[in-house]
């Protein structure tokens, strides 16, 4: 086997870009088990499109576990240097061995990725990664946590489980300390550039409409 080092992550020393959190064009969707006590170590904003996505190749095949990358920006805001990310684009990976009950991203299908992402996307950064349970429910098993660890080490760097036969997802964050619950999930803000309606369809995640109607109230 020819050994090939790839670095899926920018350097230590990198800093989130300045930007402004959309919190204003998004709407809030929550986990039930969310509270003040898990506090993620950045906020998952993530386009319509990418959400579409994702959940049309989660769909695509419910005998197997299938996933691939997020693909977005990592940023803090410009006041309360509160950071965040925004996915906007997936790359669903090709060459990937089924087990049982687990998806294995092989070398092959890591540099084909990272070749494909470079290509595609030289301005964004990799913030995540997704996969399917069918009928398995939404957790990290051990090996997903092993496989978040090591290929995706930053703490913007988010981990994301579709249960496709149920619609439920739910993205699993580190939390501001560096530590990673494997059965905590959370939601995220959905993003809204047009006034679209909500495209998702998740039966775990409740939306917050209070973030609209205080806009609504301020015309
Ligand atoms: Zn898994």
């Amino acid at each position: 086997m020819t050994e090939s080092k790839i670095s899926l992550a920018p350097p230590d020393d990198l800093k989130p870009r300045k930007a402004h959190i959309p919190f204003e064009r998004a709407l809030r969707w929550r986990a039930r088990l969310e509270d003040e006590n898990h506090l993620p170590a950045v906020s998952v904003f993530i386009s319509q499109r990418a959400f579409v996505r994702f959940c049309a190749h989660a769909g695509s095949d419910l005998d197997n576990e299938v996933g691939g990358w997020l693909v977005g920006k990592w940023r803090a805001d410009k006041e309360t240097g509160e950071q965040f990310i925004i996915v906007e684009a997936t790359l669903p990976a090709r060459h990937i061995r089924h087990g049982g009950t687990f998806l294995t991203f092989t070398q092959d299908s890591q540099v084909t990725l990272y070749a494909e992402f470079q290509e595609r996307f030289p301005n964004k950064e990799l913030v995540g990664w997704y996969h399917t349970h069918p009928r398995m429910g939404i957790f990290l098993s051990e090996y997903d946590t092993w496989l978040h660890r090591n290929f995706f080490p930053e703490p913007y760097q988010v981990a994301l489980v579709i249960e496709p036969f149920s619609s439920t997802g739910g993205f699993f964050i580190r939390q501001r300390d560096g530590t990673l619950n494997p059965h905590h999930y959370f939601g995220f803000y959905e993003l809204n550039n047009r006034g679209n309606r909500s495209v998702v369809h998740w039966r775990n995640l409740s939306p917050e409409t209070e973030i609209l109607s205080v806009q609504g109230d301020n015309p």
